[in-house]
């Protein structure tokens, strides 16, 4: 008798073991390592050595129009480069995306703005990636020729798996730019022809935050300094790319009510908080100084969190998850 109940007892805790693992899916399998490099501005690789998924990739950091509201960079003493205006041709430096864009399997876009969009286009077809991003953003890929099946469109509120991890495509806000004066409801239209100028790249389309489970991580990614609290409340990711520039002071407790809503997550790197119209080699110590306020008020909202201020392609490999 006990004998049998022992039996049916072993019976129904494999049936519950195997079930509970048909559940987990592929992408929040853990073991390997995932590294993070920033790319500047709000660009970001994340790679666990087998796929490569790149966030608003920008590395040609061109001399061009600044955001509005803020008191304009002054351009580095012997920068020659070419100062590009809205009706410029948007040209990605080519040079730069081959130094420093190897390989990418998926490119996801938060919205379509040039420091954001500029090089995917050339990424895209110089590595076959999949695009991720609003119809604003798929229809600038599409000028640029790259085939549908690279393009994905989104809206924001959709969860999908890829195997090698999965993605929650979160709606979200544009940083409160030009003393909260700024506002866009503009999209890039469908059948426009590259090239493009810089103007026909810049109709922000809506703006996306994304959620990548991967190897046990859970990874939030912001391209700017805004959010939408209730999107995001109740998600525990243990990394968040936040968006650091001083816009974010325009939002009430920016940094506290993300990190209530988040659960204090354990590592916070800052995003977006350079001045990415100077070249990769340029001193970014003006732009250091400012954010150790925005590092302060992390602490201040969540002690135990550590943030690490990234420097330009250097590795953060993320320590391996818990189960
Ligand atoms: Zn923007």
């Amino acid at each position: 008798m006990l004998k049998s109940a022992l039996a049916s007892f072993a019976l129904i805790a494999t049936v519950i073991c195997t079930l509970a693992g048909q559940k987990q899916a592929s992408s929040e399998k853990t073991g390997q390592t995932v590294t993070l490099r920033w790319l500047g501005t709000a660009g970001w690789e994340i790679s666990d050595g087998t796929t490569v998924i790149l966030i608003d990739p920008y590395v040609s950091r061109i001399w061009g129009p600044q955001p509005p509201g803020r008191t304009p960079y002054a351009r580095t003493t012997g920068d020659t480069r070419p100062v590009y205006g809205w009706e410029d041709v948007a040209t990605p430096d080519v040079a730069a995306i081959e130094a420093h864009v190897q390989r990418a399997d998926y490119v996801l876009v938060t919205h379509t703005h040039y420091d954001h969009v500029l090089d995917v286009p050339q990424i895209a077809l110089k590595t076959h990636a999949t695009v991720i991003g609003t119809e604003s953003t798929e229809n600038v890929m599409r000028a640029y020729k790259i085939p549908d099946e690279q393009l994905i469109t989104v809206r924001g509120g959709e969860d999908y798996e890829f195997g090698a991890f999965s993605l929650k495509v979160i709606p979200s806000l544009h940083s409160p730019l030009d003393h909260k004066r700024y506002f866009s409801s503009e999209k890039a239209p469908e059948n426009m022809k590259a090239p493009l100028t810089l103007r026909q790249m810049h109709p922000e389309g809506g703006t996306l935050a994304f959620l990548l489970r991967f190897h046990g991580h859970q990874i939030l990614a912001f391209g700017g300094m805004n959010y939408i609290e209730r999107e995001i409340e109740g998600l525990e990711p243990d990394v968040v790319l936040v968006g650091a520039a001083g816009s974010r002071k325009e939002n009430y407790d920016y940094c506290g009510r993300l990190m209530r809503a988040l659960h204090f997550p354990a590592l916070v790197l800052p995003t977006h908080w350079d001045n990415f119209t100077a070249p990769f080699e340029a001193s970014q110590q003006a732009s250091i100084d400012a954010l150790q306020s925005f590092i302060e008020e992390i602490k201040a909202a969540s002690p135990r969190t550590q943030v690490i201020v990234p420097k330009y392609f250097e590795a953060v490999p993320l320590a391996a998850a818990k189960h």
